[in-house]
């Protein structure tokens, strides 16, 4: 950053500056006349970052970095001749103006803290566009949190949910199954889960292809969200394999719950013509309740034991 002169004896007017407008400009041009003018080279960042300065771009233009976009001291992403940098430094005295660089050559006019002051006791003009400015900053700083917190539960949603199927995923599973567990423990309440394993997929995926064994995992995942109750939780638990949660579900209610699944497995459609090998998808089921003492491994554990007993009992059907 070098000083070039002084903006009285520079090509530039007050008139042209967004901070002066509807001022009067001679008393302005007066008050401003000893400050510097600097050049901040392309690509150069302003020195002296951490010092309350009003700057306003006379040529050129400044940028203001990726993650102190909308939340630096200028909310706007570039900052073009007329514009200013740096007013809420000289109000509150914090500065941060270190994400700030040119992105051309950049005639800068400096003002000091003390000066921006003067300005604002004797001129109304002054006061009233430093006060417009703030607000369009607030504003814009608000519309950025608000996106970046409607992002934030995008992306959040995204890493609990399943790709192919929109399914909680395992993700999902690992963050909240230790707490229904713990308040089911708490509560003296009832929580089951059901594991469940689609029949012969490799089968499946070997006559009819990945795609349309993804189909099929869709339309699994389907059938089965569209059988649970809203207080229920459906997982994919890994890749053929789904896993059903019910809170407040004693053991011979999940039962039921499960000989349900079942059926609407064996009902849902995959194809619609009957000559297909294999036109159906079933799955095997294993249910398993909370007991006493156990935690969220064992509870797992058992309907991972109950699913191989339905498959070994000839599959298509519910164990416990
Ligand atoms: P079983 O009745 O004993 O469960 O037999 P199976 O063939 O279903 O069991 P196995 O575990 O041997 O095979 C599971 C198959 O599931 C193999 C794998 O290619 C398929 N699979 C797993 N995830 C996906 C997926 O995301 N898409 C597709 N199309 N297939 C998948
Ligand atoms: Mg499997
Ligand atoms: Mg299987």
């Amino acid at each position: 950053m070098e000083r070039i002169g002084t903006f009285g004896a520079s090509r530039y007017t007050v008139g042209q500056l967004q901070l002066f407008c509807d001022t009067n400009h001679e008393q302005i041009a007066a008050a401003i006349a000893e400050c510097a003018v600097v050049r901040l080279r392309k690509g150069a960042r302003l020195e002296d970052a951490h010092r309350p300065r009003l700057y306003i771009v006379l040529s050129g233009c400044l940028s203001v970095e990726g993650d102190q976009r909308g939340l630096s001291d200028s909310a706007a992403g570039q900052i073009y001749p007329g514009e200013s940098v740096g007013e809420q430094s000289v109000l509150d005295e914090a500065a941060n103006l270190s994400a700030i660089g040119a992105v051309d050559d950049t005639e800068l006019l400096a003002i000091e803290p003390e000066l921006v002051w003067r300005l604002i006791d004797s001129s109304n003009g002054v006061a009233r566009n430093l006060l417009r400015l703030l607000s369009f900053r607030i504003r814009a700083v608000n519309a950025t949190l608000r996106r970046r917190e409607k992002l934030g539960e995008f992306y959040r949603q995204l890493s609990m949910n399943d790709a192919l199927t929109g399914l909680y995923n395992r993700a999902w599973l690992n963050d909240v199954l230790p707490g229904l567990v713990a308040s089911a423990h708490a509560g003296n309440t009832p929580l089951s889960l059901v594991m469940i394993d689609i029949d012969h997929f490799k089968r499946f995926n070997d006559t009819h292809g990945h795609q349309a064994g993804d189909d099929a995992l869709r339309l699994a995942a389907r059938t089965v969200s569209a059988a649970l109750r809203p207080s229920d939780f459906a997982v994919r638990y890994g890749g053929e394999e789904l896993m059903v949660l019910l809170p407040n579900t004693p053991e011979h209610v999940a039962l039921i719950v499960a000989e349900r699944l079942c059926q609407r497995m064996r009902g849902a459609v995959v194809f619609d013509t009957p000559d297909i090998p294999m036109p159906q998808l079933t799955a095997s089921f294993g249910v398993a309740s909370l007991a006493a003492e156990q935690d969220e491994r064992a509870l797992v554990k058992c309907a991972d034991a109950a699913l191989y007993r339905a498959k070994e009992a000839g599959r298509n059907r519910v164990s416990l």
